[in-house]
This record gives C-alpha cells, structure tokens and sequence, in this order.
C-alpha cells in the first residue's frame, strides 16, 4: 500500500444467499484512505470488508457489533470503518455502533425513488443518515443482471445525492484465463467515469470474481498489477489528481493473514473482506487467552 496520508477504515455486513462458503449473513468492513492531513507527506489507505454469520436475527447482529465496538483498532482519526449490513439491520447497527465507525447500505435503486417495490432510494438512505453505499458489487452483477452503465447509472445518482459510493469492479477466472482482466475492469471504470465528474466521494473495490469467498487469494503481485492499471486507467481517462488520490481497495478472501502483505502493495489503498470477519485467532498472550477476532488484524494491518 502507497503511503500517501491518513487513511480511514470502512465495514459493512452484506446478506449471503446460498453460498456454501458464506452463512447467510455477512459483515464486511472497509479500511480506506482519507483526506491527507498537511503535516504527513504520505498516507495509507486501507479498505478492509468483513463478513460475519449474522444468522438474520437482531440478537446476532448486536453480538456483531459488540465485537467491533470493542475491537482494540487503529485511531479513528487515521481510519475510518463503516459496517453495511443487510437493509434491515442499518437503523440497529447505525444506533448502537461506537460512534467513530459510520455504515454502509450494499445497494441502492438508480434513481429518484417512486413506484419501485422492493427498492431501496439514494433519497431515504440520506433521509436515514446512511453515509456510504456499495455498488456494483459482482454478486448483483451476476445475479441480478446489473451491467455496466447500470451500475454506472447508479453510482452518478447516488453520488448526486451526497452519497459516498463503493463501487466494485473486478473480472472472472474465465476473463482472467483469457487475457481480459484490464479490459473488464477498465470498461467497468469507464461506465462510472462517463457519468460523473466529481470523484471525490468514490472508492474503487477492485474484487475479482474468482476470489470472492473462494479462499483464493490474489497474490499481491496480482493485486498490486491491476490496482496499478486502474489508477493508470484513471489518469489516462480523467486526470493525475483523481488518479492519485481515488482509492483502489481489494477485495477477494483476504484475511488477518495475508492482508498485511497486499496492504504493502503501493496501489492497494484498503480491503474488502467478507469471510474472513467471521474468524478468531488465539491471543498471543497465554496467560489471558482469549480469541480475537480476526478484524482487527486486518484493519491494524493498514498501519504497518
Ligand atoms: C465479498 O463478499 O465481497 C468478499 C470480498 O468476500 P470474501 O472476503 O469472503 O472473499
């Protein structure tokens, strides 16, 4: 991870269905980079994402965020976590998480709200004090059909109204296999770059669909090469300033483990976790052992 300023970490929970890996509910966290303070010449940015079972009951998602409340986790003034839970859950989280982390809807509809059953508008997640929203995330893209300039469509609406935007991008192994992964990724950029001007409030996930609750991995070396192609996309195709300072987070099986090696990636600005929010280590203290959990590994790792 580039040193480049102060950075902020960002968490939300997702809702699984069907996954064999997942349970039905999952936490993710994102660990991100902020605006840069004058005294630091660089800063990190991390986004970490973790998924915890949360089982879709109140009583889990309480657990959930007692657990983060109480995580021993970098200074707030260096990251920033914000938790996205399923849509039902955003009012409890929002009440009940320690004020210096924010939340996260996983989606929004891509336009003014109105006669759209089942949806959920840009307008109530700001009427709800909802900061951050993620879209475009592969499993929508896949499942539900959303393509390009849909999600496109959506993040240009969403950051119309003041929303802050995580927006994923990423290829799968069949377009990995085939040479493909810097063209999908970048046609995936450009539907978002088309329609907005102002990337201020964009954070870029880069989540290849082949890692996404695989176990697998990318390297860093992999990580590292396609973040470098995003942010040489962006400074080709927008400008050097957004370039450098838009945040390119991955996203894809990264755990306590690993993660400390792909945030020394110098593009790696942050993580998405899912899985890996679920998981303990033992303390290295054996006196008073206790399991931690394994978040705070990966959001401690954006300060190595
Ligand atoms: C995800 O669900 O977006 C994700 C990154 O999950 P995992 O960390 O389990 O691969």
């Amino acid at each position: 991870m580039r040193l480049r300023g102060w950075c902020k970490i960002q968490g939300y929970w997702d809702a699984y269905r069907g996954g064999t890996h997942r349970p039905e509910g999952v936490l993710r966290l994102g660990l991100h980079r902020g605006s840069k303070p004058a005294s630091i010449s660089e800063f990190r940015s991390v986004f970490v994402n973790f998924v915890v079972g949360i089982n879709g009951t109140g009583e889990e998602v309480t657990k959930l965020v007692t657990t983060l409340n109480d995580g021993k986790v970098t200074s707030p003034d260096a990251v920033e976590v914000v938790v996205s839970p399923p849509f039902v859950f955003l009012p409890l989280v929002k009440s009940s998480l320690r004020s210096d982390f924010h939340v996260a809807a996983q989606n929004c509809w891509v336009k003014k709200g109105g006669a759209y059953t089942g949806e959920i508008s840009a307008e109530m997640l700001v009427n709800l004090d909802i900061p951050w929203v993620i879209l475009g995330h592969s499993e929508r893209r896949a499942l539900l059909g959303e393509s390009n300039e849909f999600v496109g469509d959506k993040v240009a609406y969403a950051v119309s109204k003041g929303l802050k935007v995580i927006a994923c991008v990423g290829e799968t192994l069949e377009q990995r296999e085939s040479g493909a992964t810097t063209e999908v990724v970048s046609a995936q950029t450009k539907a978002i770059a088309d329609r907005i001007s102002d990337w201020t409030n964009v954070v870029v996930a880069y989540e290849p669909v082949w890692a996404i609750g695989t176990g697998k991995v990318a390297t860093p070396a992999q990580a590292q090469e396609v973040h470098s192609e995003l942010r040489k996309w962006l400074q080709k195709n927008v400008s050097a300033e957004v370039a450098e300072s838009t945040r390119i987070i991955y996203g894809g099986s990264v755990n306590g483990a690993n993660s400390k090696e792909l945030a020394a990636q110098p593009d790696v600005d942050g993580f998405l976790v899912g899985g890996a929010s679920l998981k303990t280590r033992p303390c290295d203290d054996l006196v008073n052992s206790v399991d931690l959990p394994e978040f705070v590994d990966i959001i401690n790792a954006a300060t190595v």
